[in-house]
């Protein structure tokens, strides 16, 4: 299991060269702006992947207008659930995986939004066939389009690709996530979405002190999620995918320690 680190792709080029100064040899990458989609430009790119020798394992969608601040905010602006959003949303993402082919990404993934529990309700619906569109494109790509986890119990994600019924459709698992929102427990969630997982996240962080809210993030190791056993687990399902880091901080400098400690713990552990 490589370990990796979750960069911006505002820069692709100079995230690539911060992940190799970071002595890691793969990354997942946001999917880099539109100022960066010119032929010269992926081929930019292509050279720092193969000079720098880092591997970008998958480009992560994101979209306009999406924000975290709280779990309202939340239901209203990210991915798929809103249906004012969706099609729009859908249509980009079918460029973003045009932009990973010429990239020779082999995974898309992104934060879909919460699930709706109820299967009858339109917007259950909508998202089912929105991702059955997404994941249609990204096979004709040669792609798996993954679901990053946690926003909801790892049962109803399980439904959910369930009655997409896509073979490229799965999972990015991401066990602080499922902390955070209060979703489930992580190592158990990992054991039911074992089959469908082609990445994972190691991030850690505390379950909320009020209902509703949202929990903290915290450095690798000082949250709840256990990841010494959250990795062995891993090895039990038998991953062998990248182990990318993810740490959602501002503060360059932290994040660099963060990142260095965190390498340093999973060299151990994996
Ligand atoms: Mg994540």
């Amino acid at each position: 299991m490589p370990i990796g680190v979750v960069v911006s792709g505002a820069d692709p080029v100079a995230s690539l060269e911060k992940v190799r100064s970071l002595g890691l040899s793969t990354c997942q990458m946001s999917v880099p702006p539109q100022s960066w989609w010119s032929e010269k430009r992926i081929e930019l790119i292509k050279k720092a992947v193969q000079e720098k020798g880092v591997r970008i394992s998958s480009l992560i969608c994101g979209f306009e207008g999406e924000s975290y601040r709280d779990i309202a905010t939340i239901k209203r602006t990210v991915g798929l659930l809103n249906p004012s959003m969706r099609e729009e949303r859908v249509k980009k993402v079918f460029l973003f995986s045009d932009l990973a082919k010429r990239l020779e990404v082999k995974v898309l993934q992104a934060h879909i939004g919460f699930i709706p529990e109820e299967k009858d309700s339109s917007d259950y619906k909508g998202m089912v066939e929105a991702v059955q569109r997404i994941a249609d494109c990204c096979r004709k790509n040669g792609q798996f389009f993954a679901l990053e986890t946690g926003q909801e119990p790892a049962k109803v994600l399980l439904g959910f690709i369930e009655d997409v019924a896509r073979e490229n459709l799965k999972v990015n698992f991401d066990p602080a996530n499922m902390l955070l929102y209060d979703a489930d427990d992580p190592i158990k969630a990992l054991e039911i979405l074992g089959k469908y997982v082609v990445g994972v996240h190691c991030k850690d962080g505390k379950r909320p002190e009020k209902k509703g809210e949202l929990g903290k993030e915290h450095p690798l190791g000082e949250g709840e999620v256990g990841i010494e056993r959250f990795i062995a687990k891993l090895k039990e399902i038998g991953y062998e995918g990248p182990l990318t880091i993810e740490r959602e901080i501002s503060d360059e400098k932290r994040w660099k320690e963060d990142i260095l400690r965190a390498k340093e713990l999973l060299e151990k552990l994996r």
